[in-house]
């Protein structure tokens, strides 16, 4: 395996506040990896800082390209897509429109066929794809918000949090699908997580950051089976 993602020496800012510290990782092609750690520690300014949402410096690579200087979209259009906290999908519109304007960057005639895919995925999506995304409950949004990222066929997919506010039932049931899509659709994925316990179970690789700052890396059973660490710094 070889690195899809890698990056070096990140510091990211806030005007005068310094919120990453100089993180180092890859993330290897495939690789389902959970980004670990609590409140405030510097998870989702890590993603903002790869989809350069947030002033940083140091340097990233993705499929040896280098990130730098590259707006936002240019991020998107090279294969990184990015479900934000919050999931944000347009709630006026239908299902099926939410999905559709997931691929509005795309240029070919296959996005038919993918939105087919998202409902063999995701069948609640189906079942309710003409209803409005807002009226939807807080676990169809995020899973719509999931589906909607992965019509841009990425090779990349960045969560923020996807667990936040669901039910232990619906959050399993979410965690199933993106681990099926890991395998069967070849999508690396980097999840940030609270929910330790059960990002480990899902991912292969841990990250986890405090303050800014790499403390543990390693394959998620070694960390998920270290009780020093799960009560030092993952709270279980
Ligand atoms: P949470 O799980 O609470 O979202 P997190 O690990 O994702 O936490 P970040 O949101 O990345 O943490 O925040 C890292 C640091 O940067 C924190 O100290 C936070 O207060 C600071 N920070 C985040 N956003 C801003 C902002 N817009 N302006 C100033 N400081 C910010």
């Amino acid at each position: 395996m070889s690195a899809l993602l890698s990056v070096k020496d990140l510091r990211a800012y806030y005007g005068p506040v310094q919120a990453l510290h100089g993180l180092d990782f890859a993330l290897q092609q495939g690789s389902l990896t959970a980004l670990l750690g609590a409140n405030g520690a510097g998870k989702t300014t890590t993603l903002r800082a790869i989809c350069a949402m947030v002033r940083a410096t140091g340097a990233i690579s993705f499929d040896g390209t280098p990130l730098a200087g590259r707006a936002t979209e240019n991020i998107v259009r090279l294969g990184i897509a990015h479900v934000p906290q919050g999931r944000g999908t347009f709630a006026t519109m239908s299902v099926a429109e939410n999905l559709q304007l997931g691929a509005i960057s795309r240029g070919d005639n296959k996005i038919g066929a993918d939105i087919e895919r998202m409902y063999g995925h995701f069948p609640v999506l189906k079942e309710r794809h003409r209803q409005q995304a807002g009226t939807l409950s807080g676990g169809e949004q995020q899973m719509l918000a999931v589906a909607r990222a992965l019509m841009l066929r990425p090779r990349l997919l960045l969560l923020d949090e996807p667990s936040f506010g669901l039910a232990p039932l619906v959050v399993r049931e979410l965690f199933g699908i993106l681990g099926k899509i890991n395998r069967d659709d070849n999508v690396t994925i980097l999840v940030v997580e609270q929910n330790a316990e059960l990002a480990l179970a899902l991912a292969d690789q841990a990250y986890v950051i405090e303050t800014g700052r790499i403390v543990m890396a390693g394959p998620a059973a070694e960390i998920a089976a270290n009780q020093d660490v799960r009560k030092s710094y993952l709270g279980y």
